[in-house]
């Protein structure tokens, strides 16, 4: 494909770091399933030695991702928690990092069992408060960790006033971009420094793979995130990036219907008797929502909504849906639904959630791609079958 930055978002979704093959005119880029490369002469190889240094498969994927987020390099890691921890691999014993509160548990898990170990100190804040972001700062504080929309109450951290908070303290801004996805916000170009995507989630796109990636413009980043890729090793094979990239042709498609499902799904619970409060940014009364419409070219397909009922009845709720899979994980085709208070944020002590606003009514969607008014019908007889 000619220089990238011709062509616009939907065209690089489909076209982006990906050739037919120049010997057999293959269309799709190929699954390399090889661990190891012929070398022309002892060290002299074609740009690849050994896979987990580096595969075309991954290549591929590599550059397509670093296309959708406007940046000039991208990694792939074996998860979306293998990309995190690359970007905590950064870090030095005695460094200290200030992060959003309501983010997602494996990265709090990783932030405070497996870093704690290594002298990195945490700070959680509130990142919808830019004030409260800037007051975290310390002496020694060399990253600010972000999400936006944040999980499951769909805050909405003002990305562009962060990373300037970020800057002037000279440390680095990183955006887990998982739940907007590029085709909705593309946090380098708010000036975030790095962006880390579980690919599990939508830009894999149906719920039949495990991956992540890191995007940056910083070239230096880059080398680094290469050498642990290599170091560490938590880099996906090819049968993986296959499947990514087979998601993200489809990207912009499958995002437009993700939104226009939630978006009325969200309207529709807004307006419901059994429903206390909905949280979705593309709300006018989410307090969030003129920085999502800002920042954000639609507001995704992530929603939570507060059920007027016990936990019992929130449990037996999802419990009783037909067509909304319950399941923790999102983004796929397919909708999900689960209790937050008994399932993705269950490790958290009850007072706890009280405080940080996680209701036992609580219930999170993924909003999948199926026709709305059967989503709707299932909800609705999911309520009839558990609220008294
Ligand atoms: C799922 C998820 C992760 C972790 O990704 P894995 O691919 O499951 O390792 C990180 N951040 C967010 C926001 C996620 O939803």
């Amino acid at each position: 494909m000619p220089e990238d930055d011709d062509f616009r978002f939907e065209t690089r979704s489909v076209h982006a770091g990906q050739d037919p093959d120049e010997e057999t005119g293959a269309l799709m880029t190929p699954i390399h399933a090889n661990s190891t490369y012929e070398q022309d002469a002892p060290g002299e190889h074609r740009g690849y030695e050994y896979s987990r240094t580096g595969n075309p498969t991954r290549t591929d994927l590599e550059a397509n991702l670093a296309s959708l987020e406007n940046g000039e390099y991208g990694r792939c890691f074996s998860s979306g928690m293998g990309s995190i921890n690359t970007v905590l691999n950064l870090l030095d014993a005695g460094d200290h990092v200030v992060s959003g509160e309501d983010i997602y548990g494996g990265t709090r898990r990783i932030f405070d069992r497996v870093y704690t170990q290594y002298d990195v100190e945490f700070t959680y804040v509130d990142t919808t408060d830019l004030d409260a972001i800037e007051d975290a700062f310390r002496e020694g504080t060399e990253l600010l960790w972000l999400e936006t929309p944040t999980n499951p109450l769909m805050s909405i951290v003002d990305v562009e006033g962060a990373a300037d908070v970020a800057h002037d303290h000279d440390a680095l801004c990183a955006v887990d971009n998982t739940f907007a996805t590029p085709y909705l916000q593309r946090p380098l170009d708010l000036g975030a420094d790095i962006v880390s995507h579980s690919l599990t989630k939508y830009l894999g796109g149906h719920s039949d793979v495990v991956g992540g990636a890191l995007i940056t413009n910083d070239e230096e980043l880059d080398e680094r995130f290469g050498f642990y890729q290599n170091s560490v090793g938590a880099t996906p094979g090819p049968h993986e990036c296959f499947l990514v990239l087979r998601g993200t042709k489809t990207l912009p498609v499958r995002m437009d219907r993700h939104c226009e499902n939630a978006r009325e799904l969200a309207q529709w619970l807004d307006d419901h008797e059994d429903v206390d409060r909905v949280y979705y940014p593309g709300l006018d009364s989410h307090p969030g929502h003129d920085i999502a419409a800002g920042q954000m070219d639609d507001f995704g397909g992530m929603l939570s909504f507060e059920l007027e009922a016990s936990l019992e009845e929130a449990a037996e709720c999802v419990s009783s849906t037909e067509v909304f899979t319950l399941a923790e994980s999102l983004g796929g085709v397919e909708s999900l639904i689960e209790q937050p208070a008994t399932m993705t944020h269950a490790s958290i002590p009850a007072e706890e959630r009280e405080a940080a606003g996680l209701s036992d009514g609580l219930i999170r969607a993924s909003v999948g791609i199926e026709h709305v008014d059967d989503l709707k019908t299932d909800l609705q007889q999911a309520m009839d079958a558990s609220i008294e």
